[in-house]
């Protein structure tokens, strides 16, 4: 995206209800932090677009709406006067709904979908759904057919690189023409044969995110967390939003969380082998003073424990005296889904800290490194992680068959040294 976006408080004072400073400016992510007070100040797009940089104001308040302008703008590379606006995503009617066009198609492809899907899952369909109004506007197309193959993987193209991402996208917009297919609107599905581009030949569709993390890599995330996370420079005067900061004044935010608490989520998240969301959910009691770790509780009923060593027992304990029994956040407040998203943008920031990656890093990842590390032990078995894991032994050997294959070597090796001066016949 060659757009950024952040919210710049009101010009006026007292008019931000969110009390925050004139011309103050914020991103999206700060948002997230604890006790911000939402406001309704406009977000602006910075960037360059045809060769011209400019900020301009988006004219809404909502992120997600933002985004689509921003994207909007982007997908007609360029920034559009206010004499000749580029074309915002049109108002759908509410009365005619024409099933052939796209304004009516994904009105009723967002209709039929409505009340069977969870809330994050409808905000994913409507986000995507905009985003194929506002590119099939930038094309000119009005109707359902006017739409190639060829504009299907444009499309794709506009959405950036993560491939993951691209993926599920994909398989919406599949899934919206497919619905347009079953109801005869359209005589083929243009998206069809678009590729996933995570398919390679020989991958499974979930290859990126069975890689595990390297012990290097790990240790470069706990480096960055100790040395840089959240000691960001101040580029900004405080005081005035114009001009500079004096050298060398480092953010201090009172809510941020630091450095510390997310190399407290590694650490649990690398020894345990939990998900995010169990991770986020961590509760005191699954530590026993063995140094045991209760991970999961098998279907009739027995408990299944991992080991994590004394210095970690001790920051998870420390965490508790702090925080309370929910060492990662309490979920009163808020549901699960918003606090495993919080962490997984703080992650997001620190692997920013600790680019070039290999392999794009997400949180799935801290689980296969959890298996990577037990399978490279010689005796571990495949057996073993897949009870850790709550898996069949089936999953592991196929998900971690790289590592898996390393282990049968040092099997091998070790068999071969076991036996080789072992009596023989004669
Ligand atoms: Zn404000």
């Amino acid at each position: 995206m060659p757009l950024n976006l952040y919210r710049r408080h009101h010009r006026t004072a007292g008019k931000c209800t969110g009390g925050y400073p004139v011309n103050l400016r914020n991103y999206e992510s700060d948002e997230l932090r604890r006790g911000w007070k939402k406001c309704h100040c406009p977000i602006y797009a910075v960037g360059t677009l045809n060769g011209e940089f400019r900020r301009r104001n988006t004219k809404r308040t909502d992120w997600e709406e933002a985004k689509v302008v921003a994207f909007q703008w982007e997908s007609a590379a360029r920034w559009g006067d206010e004499e000749s606006p580029v074309q915002l995503i049109p108002e759908i009617p509410e009365t005619i709904v024409q099933p052939t066009t796209m304004e009516g198609a994904i009105r009723l492809f967002l209709s039929d979908h409505a009340g069977r899907l969870a809330v994050n899952t409808r905000r994913k369909y409507e986000i995507i759904c905009r985003k194929l109004a506002a590119f099939s506007s930038s094309k000119g197309y009005i109707f359902l057919e006017q739409w190639t193959p060829s504009d299907v993987r444009e499309f794709r193209q506009s959405w950036g690189v993560n491939p993951l991402t691209t993926s599920k996208n994909l398989s919406l917009v599949k899934a919206f023409f497919e619905f347009a297919l079953v109801n005869e609107w359209i005589d083929k599905n243009p998206a069809r044969l678009v590729k996933d581009p995570r398919m390679r030949a020989g991958d499974g569709p979930r290859a990126a995110e069975r890689l595990p993390f390297t012990d290097g890599e790990i240790r470069r995330m706990f480096e960055a967390c100790a040395n840089e996370y959240g000691k960001r420079a101040i580029k900004w005067s405080k005081e005035r939003h114009d001009q500079l900061a004096a050298p060398g004044l480092i953010a201090n935010y009172r809510y941020k969380w630091s450095g510390q608490d997310l190399a407290d989520f590694i650490a649990v998240s690398v020894y345990t082998g939990l998900r995010i969301s169990d991770v986020c959910a961590f509760h005191i009691d699954r530590v026993q003073a063995s140094g045991e770790c209760h991970i999961r509780t098998t279907k009739n009923g027995r408990k299944v424990y991992t080991w994590i060593p004394d210095w970690l027992q001790q920051r998870i304990r420390a965490r508790a005296a702090e925080h309370g029994p929910l060492i990662f956040g309490s979920h009163t407040t808020i549901d699960t889904n918003s606090i495993t998203e919080l962490w997984r943008r703080r992650l997001k920031n620190l692997w920013r800290l600790c680019e070039p990656w290999e392999a794009n890093p997400t949180p799935h990842r801290f689980r296969h490194t959890f298996a990577r590390i037990l399978l490279q032990r010689p005796n571990v078995t495949v057996r073993d992680v897949a009870e850790l894991l709550g898996d069949t032994e089936d999953v592991v050997r196929r998900h971690y068959a790289a590592w898996v294959t390393e282990r049968q070597e040092r099997l091998t090796k070790i068999l071969q040294d076991a036996f080789d001066e072992k009596p023989r016949p004669i």
